[in-house]
């Protein structure tokens, strides 16, 4: 009796041995082969990055440069941004006058991670129909906000596709597979939205916002937009857009303003003040919501736009 538990007990032991050391060489292992798997992207902001990730999927590994809630259109590169560069398989920008106008902080942060232009980083609208700014001596500037529009997004999920088939042949099957399931999602939220917007009174039909990002908005889903400034290298209306914009409210019979969660809402407060016409909600414009809050991701970032656009002019 004695002589069999003690020859049971060090089976045990050593079966637990052996489990021990299987189970610490085993993930050791698969955590390294995962990671030398899988492409190393960098996105310059958090709408290209999960764009990425939804293509990706398990093959990639993406870092957002500028973090959510932040304005990509001027940035100054962290020490991390530069050394992700560096490292990056492939590194995907929107282009467009976003983070190639202003500053032009990305150019710059390219050159010092020695990467180059369709090698290494890729522009992501290619085949959009760029539309321009309207202030007097801008007209020859891109407009940078093409995401807005579904339409566009599909076109950027595409480029995205491509490139990543391009870098990880080995995963083509997957990376086409996901884009698939993914515009087939985007073309019917848009769908949706395309005749639901046809439905806004004419004298309603304005979307006023601080910053006129909504351009290819406003073409995609027939909506007329007004801002304070017309791009985000401003912070505040001056006091000539401000009178502009509010003269122009009190020609319609708008229920509702919106202020972008990306930039100072000061200016539009100040315009809701002097109309005497409230700020229905926040939309978002150049960035993705904290994780976890609603508009976290592509998607739900335009469905939360087309949704509250279309009540808060319905009211
Ligand atoms: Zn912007």
């Amino acid at each position: 009796m004695k002589k069999s538990s003690l020859i049971l007990s060090s089976i045990l032991a050593g079966l637990m041995v052996l489990f021990l050391a299987g189970c610490s060489t085993g993930s050791s292992s698969t955590e390294k082969n995962v990671d030398n798997d899988k492409l190393k992207v960098v996105a310059t902001n958090s709408i290209i990055a999960d764009m990425v990730e939804n293509v990706g999927g398990e093959h990639v590994e993406v870092h957002s440069i500028v973090s959510r809630g932040t304005d990509p259109h001027e940035y100054e590169p962290l020490p991390e941004d530069i050394s992700k560069s560096t490292d990056a398989d492939v590194i995907f920008y929107n282009g467009l006058n976003l983070e190639t106008g202003g500053n032009g902080w990305f150019l710059k942060l390219m050159q010092t991670s020695k990467k180059k232009e369709n090698e290494d980083y890729f522009v992501v609208s290619k085949n959009v129909e760029p539309m321009y700014l309207t202030s007097e001596g801008q007209e020859s500037e891109q407009d940078p906000h093409a995401w807005l529009s579904l339409k566009n997004g599909i076109i950027y999920v595409n480029n995205i596709k491509d490139v990543l088939v391009e870098k990880d042949e080995k995963h083509k099957e997957d990376y086409e597979k996901n884009a698939k399931d993914y515009t087939e999602k985007l073309e019917a939220l848009h769908n949706e939205n395309t005749s639901r917007f046809a439905g806004i009174p004419k004298d309603k039909n304005l979307l006023v916002t601080s910053e006129g990002a909504f351009k290819y908005f406003s073409k995609a889903y027939g909506v007329n937009a007004a801002y304070i400034w017309e791009i985000n290298t401003e912070n505040q209306g001056t006091p000539d857009q401000m009178s502009r914009i509010i003269d122009k409210i009190k020609q319609t019979k708008v229920p509702n303003l919106f202020v972008e969660q990306s930039v100072d809402a000061r200016s539009m407060e100040t315009v809701s003040r002097e109309t005497g016409i409230p700020i229905y909600d926040t939309i978002f414009t150049d960035s993705l919501a904290k994780k976890g809050e609603t508009g976290d991701t592509y998607y739900e970032m335009l469905k939360w736009n087309l949704d509250t656009i279309h009540e808060g002019l319905m009211k």
